[in-house]
């Protein structure tokens, strides 16, 4: 006999409103239908365990597709319902969350619920005009229940012969949501949403030899002991499908106070990170959740590509709560401990691999300090600078001691470590210090400029960073070798450009000047250029080599030559410094040809 009754729920038309707000996710019915069918199996394996239950076949979902009949079919074999179950769970609490999970939608603004979590059964009218439930239940002697719904109004519920226990949720697919009867579709949500699963999972099975698309068993939930290198390296092929190997990983594995698992791998990156951020898939007792979802997983470890697992996490909640949320903040600080624990023990146990990571490690590592306090108290004597040698060293080898602070208060700085921002714009400096014996470090990535201002503001009474043409004259500096005359020859030469002269004697005396600009002026000109503030060019001094044969000459010649001639030398230093403007390129062909013409005259 077919019974028929009102849905009870306040708020009478759901479905547009659910329909509007949820149009982009909409495919995650399919995971919260796959995950209740789940759900009834463990419930039955439970009462098996307990002798409750009998145990039958194999437990599996099947989900079937029918374009003809239009129809998308869920079916397990778990614990099934009985009718006054069907009457309370459907019918009440299915439509009742649903209502509930509507109204904490509004209040977090629309986009707030993670991963869309708790919508439940309702969310399957999102595509479907209307819902048929046969289901039969474990006890003995059940018969098999028929209820039907359009989830708007009204439903009907009767018995019906099922074969075995278990239910089956069969969605007539609305018409304009026909993508969700493609078996190609339903594969790919599957794989997004269920692939780890615990149970078997067969789409539009034919025969005995048909595979479950999902991995009832994924790596990341099995004891790291457990689990062999070609294994993590397989997980990481498929899951992320990256055929670059990843340079190393960490198994995550804890119980106690809270549970996350997970494999977080170091992917090989180079410097193209910004480009390439990572992912780490967030899952719930194996039901994909979202992809990097900061609130959870902190911002600088999106870098990697992985997987966790947390059942503890309250999903039925907006972002900004899980934000301030007290265990979802230990669960992130958790992760960031043992990320930082790792690369400790690599850089511990195996100096060469971790140098050898370092270019790809290196931005992830700058950045997570940058965000993270914590995280740089746990890495920062493994931080590794290259020096224009190519070799790797801690930073504690490029800086002396600390200033104290008597001797701040009497102007002593911290001794200062010259850096490189290009190596190729830079060359002609680089080759100088090279040529003085002196050394400096390579920071030519993105977020170097950063990470340098930060850890000068970290340890200001050690470190100091100077770029390589900062104060260049200071570290190549032979003897003071002021001459006022030469210094005179060019500040008249050069009284257009703006530029400030030095005289000093230098080592190298095949060089005729060099191109100065303050550290502090430059990063204060690249700071206004950064955030828009208008471009103001950091003042340049041109430090001219006493020691140096033409400049020496200089003395000698007089009027026009004179003054072309310490133009020459001026453009020619700021070539190694910088692109010359196409005025001062002009400036600079057409006094050379002349020079040359003159030089092939005598
Ligand atoms: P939730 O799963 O969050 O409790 P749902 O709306 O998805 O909410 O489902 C409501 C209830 O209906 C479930 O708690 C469960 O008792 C019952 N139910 C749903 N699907 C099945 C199924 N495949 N087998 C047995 N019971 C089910």
């Amino acid at each position: 006999m077919e019974k028929q009754g009102n849905i009870r729920i306040s708020s009478e038309n759901m479905m547009p409103i659910i329909k509007k707000w949820l149009y982009s996710e909409k495919d995650i019915f399919l995971r919260e239908i796959v995950a209740n069918a789940c759900d009834a199996i463990t419930k039955l394996e439970k009462l098996v365990s307990l002798g409750e239950a009998q145990s039958g076949e194999k437990y599996r979902i099947t989900v079937t597709t029918d374009e003809k009949a239009g129809t998308l079919t869920v079916e397990d074999n778990g614990i099934g319902m009985t009718e006054e179950e069907v009457e309370k769970y459907i019918t009440q609490i299915a439509f009742s969350g649903a209502a509930d999970f509507l109204e904490k939608y509004e209040k977090a603004g629309g986009d707030g619920i993670i991963g869309h979590f708790g919508l439940g059964f309702y969310s399957a009218y999102m595509v479907s005009d209307d819902i048929e439930i046969f289901t039969k239940s474990y006890r003995e002697g059940s018969a098999g229940v028929h209820w039907r719904s359009d989830g708007e109004s009204t439903y009907t519920i009767g018995d019906c012969e099922k074969e075995g226990r278990g239910t089956r949720i069969v969605m007539h697919i609305a018409e304009e949501e026909k993508e969700f009867l493609r078996e190609s579709e339903i594969r790919r949500l599957l794989r997004k949403y269920c692939s780890y699963m615990p149970y078997e999972i067969f789409l539009d099975p034919k025969g005995d030899d048909d595979k479950p698309v999902n991995t009832p068993l994924p790596l990341y939930a099995k004891q790291p002991k457990d689990c062999t290198e070609e294994e993590y390296k397989t997980f990481y092929r498929e899951t992320f499908s990256d055929y670059n190997e990843p340079l190393f990983w960490i198994h995550l594995n804890m119980e106690y106070p809270f549970r996350v698992k997970g494999i977080l791998y170091f992917p090989k990156v180079r410097k193209q990170v910004e480009l390439e951020r990572g992912q780490v898939k967030l899952y719930c007792n194996q039901v994909f959740i979202a992809d990097n979802i900061k609130e959870v997983i902190p911002e600088f470890l999106m870098l990697l590509n992985g997987v966790i697992d947390c059942p503890d996490i309250p999903l039925n909640v907006s972002r900004s709560f899980l934000q301030n949320d007290k265990q979802v903040q230990k669960i992130a600080k958790h992760i960031t401990k043992k990320v930082a624990d790792r690369l400790c023990e690599l850089f511990r146990t195996d100096r060469k691999k971790y140098e050898s990571c370092w270019e790809d490690l290196s931005t992830f590592v700058k950045f997570g300090c940058i965000k993270d306090d914590d995280f740089y108290q746990k890495v920062k004597d493994i931080i590794i600078y290259k020096n224009i040698s190519g070799e790797y060293r801690p930073l504690s080898e490029y800086f002396g001691e600390e200033v104290s602070d008597e001797a701040a208060k009497e102007g002593k700085e911290p001794q200062a470590a010259y850096y490189v921002s290009d190596e190729n714009k830079q060359a002609e400096y680089i080759r100088m210090f090279k040529d003085a014996g002196l050394d400096a470090i390579v920071c030519d990535t993105y977020i170097d400029p950063h990470f340098i201002s930060y850890v000068e503001y970290k340890n200001p009474k050690r470190v100091r960073f100077l770029r390589i043409d900062a104060d260049v004259a200071g570290a190549l500096r032979e003897n003071d070798g002021e001459d006022k005359e030469i210094e005179e020859i060019f500040t008249e030469a050069l009284k257009e450009s703006g530029a400030k002269v030095k005289t000093e004697k230098l080592k190298d005396v095949g060089v005729p000047a060099v191109v100065n600009v303050s550290e502090f002026m430059r990063r204060m000109s690249e700071m206004n250029q950064f955030y828009k503030l208008g471009d103001t060019p950091a003042e340049l001094t041109l430090v001219v080599n006493t020691a140096n044969p033409a400049v020496c000459a200089l003395k000698n010649a007089e009027g026009e030559t004179r003054t072309l001639a310490a133009k020459q030398l001026y453009l020619l230093a700021l070539m190694s410094y910088r692109a010359l403007t196409p005025e001062e390129l002009r400036d600079f062909t057409q006094t050379n040809t002349l020079f040359i013409e003159k030089y092939l005259e005598k």
